[in-house]
């Protein structure tokens, strides 16, 4: 495993354009849970689809009732030590931009600058009207929810969702052109805690690889990737994260 760290440590030093790859992963540390892994979100709930979402209130309901149950570990939740890694990789002038799936913020709390921070999937502590797309912030609909209002809505009727991307609704255009075009010419590209089976951030990766970029994954489970990978390590991320750091210092 020192090897590994060492030659990831190297290829960051090298000081190429170097992308930082996220998923759920990184944030299970912070006590958010994932979605694939045992015990993950999945396991508990289905998905409810952007079209039921847009044409059921029960369906509305339900939705809010899940984020409501989620919200608890959503406010706790801290940036853990491969947060704050990242951040700190970007502070050394090292790290380009970092290309999230997740919708927790965690990344910006740990010290990157908004624009540095893509975020594929959105991001859930906003919340956006669906007809006017006024924001709004996530305490003030669950403070609603909790006062008896299940499926809040804007004052000017349209439905309130977090600005996240459900299944079955365009991805945000804009985010996805950044992600290709930097892992269309990244030299370094780095996938912490994600399974890779979600697209089409899963294709970020690959486009990595046609570039010839060094790939490497950290990653406690299986990836489609594995083996095409230059470097892979079956570990937590807010271990090894800080053991890259410590051997750059
Ligand atoms: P995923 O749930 O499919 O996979 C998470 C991966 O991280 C798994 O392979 C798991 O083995 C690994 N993992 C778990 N804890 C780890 C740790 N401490 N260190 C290293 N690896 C660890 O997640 P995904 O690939 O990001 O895709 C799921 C979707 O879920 C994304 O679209 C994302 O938007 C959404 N999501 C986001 C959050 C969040 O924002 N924190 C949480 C759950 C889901």
């Amino acid at each position: 495993m020192d090897d590994k760290i060492s030659l990831i440590a190297q290829k960051i030093a090298e000081g190429g354009k170097n992308v930082v790859f996220t998923g759920a992963g990184i944030s299970t540390e912070s006590g958010i849970p994932d979605y694939r892994s045992k015990g993950g979100i999945w396991d508990k709930f289905q998905p409810v689809y952007f079209d039921e979402f847009m044409s059921s209130k029960k369906a509305r309901i339900e939705y809010w009732w899940r984020k409501a149950e989620l919200y608890p570990d959503l406010v706790k939740a801290k940036p853990n030590p491969a947060h704050m890694s990242i951040a700190r990789l970007y502070e050394m002038g090292l790290i380009e931009s970092v290309i999230t799936q997740n919708i927790d913020g965690l990344h910006q709390e740990a010290g990157l600058p908004d624009e540095k921070v893509i975020e594929l999937h959105g991001n859930t502590c906003r919340i956006r009207c669906m007809s006017c797309g006024k924001i709004s912030s996530i305490h003030e609909a669950q403070n609603r929810i909790e006062a008896g209002d299940l499926a809040p809505e804007c004052e000017c009727g349209g439905y309130l969702k977090p600005d996240t991307i459900s299944f079955g609704q365009a991805m945000p255009r804009e985010e996805v052109e950044r992600a290709t075009e930097l892992s269309r010419n990244c030299d370094f590209f780095m996938v912490v805690g994600s399974t890779l089976l979600v697209q089409p951030a899963a294709l970020m990766p690959n486009y990595a690889i046609q570039h010839g970029a060094f790939l490497a994954i950290i990653n406690l489970s299986e990836t489609p990737f594995d083996k095409m990978c230059d470097v892979l390590i079956r570990g937590k991320a807010g271990e090894v994260l800080p053991k890259i750091v410590k051997c750059m210092c």
